[in-house]
């Protein structure tokens, strides 16, 4: 059966090309369904900017709007399993952890709504004279929200929750590889009870109906989490419409072992940090800096970490790393490995493609970490978004902060260290819009996030999360009774 899109409140087979969505483990079919076309894209739009402006949603109080975002949340809740299972087909995540992304998906939903509930105005001014003045928020319009395969769901209700709680309407394209988590939502927004065409759901080609909804008159934002070329493509479409946009992009992050770390902490961290989602994450802490002194004592120790790392069918309890999204995918980070191979580093473990047994059907790639190379090597520099781990010796401090801040990124960094002074020092040295101390890709919702540099623009979450879907206006009131005398 063709599964259908959500297109202005209505299910239907898209009327854009065919696509498949497929299993990474396995390459086995899980929906044929038909892309959105650029009708879709249109009707779409048009949907949303009717039914944001209509009373139905634009007076309704905003703890009432809330009301939606809390229902959600506890279909989300009562749903997990099911829920999570299908975020494992979609992206091949193991199941542990696509039950942690849809209960965060729940939760961003609960602090959304509690933040509708008590978003408040300003008083810019106490009384003057003869006026004071009033700052209200209202809402921006349309929403072209734009998101990634790598955590369907989680990053996708990050940007639909606060969106629809400062009264907006949401057209929402998800990746290409994953449209299954998007359109489960748009489901579950319509049992919650959101009005008609406040959120439709169009799977597609980005450069194709992304394109389309991005450039659409209408739309009045653009909230893009992805790669850092396309970002800045949209960063472009949005600089020639004047409209806003929330930019959440690459990373190669950096995580520093000072020669005081608690080492068995240290390195367990670390590997979470570079090879859960098998490094498929914007924050992977993908460059590691060790202190001289204990350089071969944390090799050793992560390389055998990583070698008793469980690579496997994501269904099967205890896996830690799935597949990645796709053979494409797969290739593209085999490669990076075998360019540092050409250059003389060091591949300390893993590094080969799985040809045997279950792992050679799917899109498989081992927990590799690699050393020897040279700081401004491509290994070193470019976002490689798989298990693939870079280590370098640091001496000092301003040596560290040097080879840290040198890369175009600054999306997360992690330190690990029992001296807070240091920590607290090099967290302010460190260009990066998230510091993790002796701790690493830990999240809270109320928490802002977002990079620095080639990282993105923009934050995401926090109170301040739905202000960033909102306008402010400023109203003067008088209090002077008298009329103006200036041309008496
Ligand atoms: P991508 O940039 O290729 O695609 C992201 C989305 O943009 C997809 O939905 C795609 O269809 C769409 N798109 C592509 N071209 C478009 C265009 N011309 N107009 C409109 N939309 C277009 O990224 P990806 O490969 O799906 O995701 C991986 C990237 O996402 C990595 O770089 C990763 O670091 C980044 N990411 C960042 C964060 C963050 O919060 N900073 C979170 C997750 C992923």
């Amino acid at each position: 059966m063709t599964q259908k899109i959500f297109v202005a409140g209505e299910w239907r087979v898209g009327r854009g090309d065919a696509m498949v969505s497929r299993f990474p483990a396995d390459g086995s079919l899980n929906a044929e369904l038909n892309a959105a076309g650029l009708e879709d894209v249109e009707e779409a739009v048009e949907a949303a900017d009717a039914a944001w402006r209509a009373p139905a949603w634009r007076d309704r109080l905003p703890h009432e709007r809330a009301e939606v975002l809390y229902r959600v949340s506890d279909l989300i809740r009562s749903r997990l399993e099911e829920l999570a299972a299908l975020q494992t087909r979609d992206n091949g995540k193991p199941l542990a952890e696509a039950r942690a992304l849809v209960a965060s998906a729940a939760g961003t939903a609960r602090y959304f709504a509690a933040a509708c509930e008590t978003l408040e105005g300003e008083l810019p001014t106490q009384r003057n004279a003869d006026f004071m003045t009033l700052s209200q928020y209202e809402p921006l319009g349309v929403i072209a929200a734009i998101t990634p395969w790598n955590s369907p769901i989680a990053s996708e209700m990050q940007k639909v929750a606060p969106a629809l709680a400062g009264g907006n309407a949401v057209v929402l394209k998800p990746a290409e590889a994953t449209p299954l988590m998007a359109l489960k939502l748009g489901e579950l927004f319509e049992e919650a009870g959101l009005p008609k065409g406040l959120l439709s759901v169009l799977p597609g080609r980005g450069s194709v109906i992304g394109e389309a909804l991005v450039r659409h008159p209408k739309v009045r934002k653009i909230s893009f989490t992805g790669g850092t070329n396309t970002g800045r493509h949209l960063a472009h479409v949005a600089a020639d419409k004047l409209i806003g946009t929330s930019l959440e992009l690459g990373g190669k992050s950096p995580t520093i072992i000072c020669e005081d770390a608690d080492l068995e902490q240290a390195v367990k961290g670390v590997a979470y940090g570079i090879f859960s989602s098998a490094g498929q994450a914007c924050i992977a802490g993908s460059r590691l800096f060790i202190h001289r002194s204990r350089y071969d004592e944390v090799m050793d120790r992560l390389e055998a970490i990583a070698r008793g790392l469980r690579v496997g069918h994501p269904e099967t309890p205890g896996v830690h790393l799935g597949p990645l999204i796709n053979q494409g995918h797969r290739d593209s980070v085999a490669a990076y490995v075998d360019q540092a191979r050409e250059q003389g580093g060091r591949i300390r473990c893993g590094g080969e493609i799985p040809t045997q047994g279950e792992l050679a059907a799917g899109s498989f790639y081992p927990p590799t970490l690699i050393d020897g190379l040279a700081h401004d090597s491509a290994v070193c520099q470019e976002e490689i978004f798989g298990p693939v781990l870079v280590a370098l010796p640091f001496d000092d401090e301003d040596e560290l902060i040097g080879l840290a801040n040198d890369n175009v990124y600054g999306l997360a960094a992690g330190i690990w260290t029992s001296d807070y002074r240091r920590a607290l020092r090099l967290a302010g040295k460190l260009e990066a819009g998230t510091v993790w101390i002796n701790t690493y890709k830990k999240f809270s919702i109320s928490t802002p996030f977002g990079g620095y540099k080639e990282s993105g623009l923009g934050r995401e979450k926090g109170r301040q999360g739905i202000q960033a879907y909102m306008q402010q206006k400023s109203l003067y009131l008088g209090l002077d009774a008298a009329p103006m005398n200036w041309c008496d």
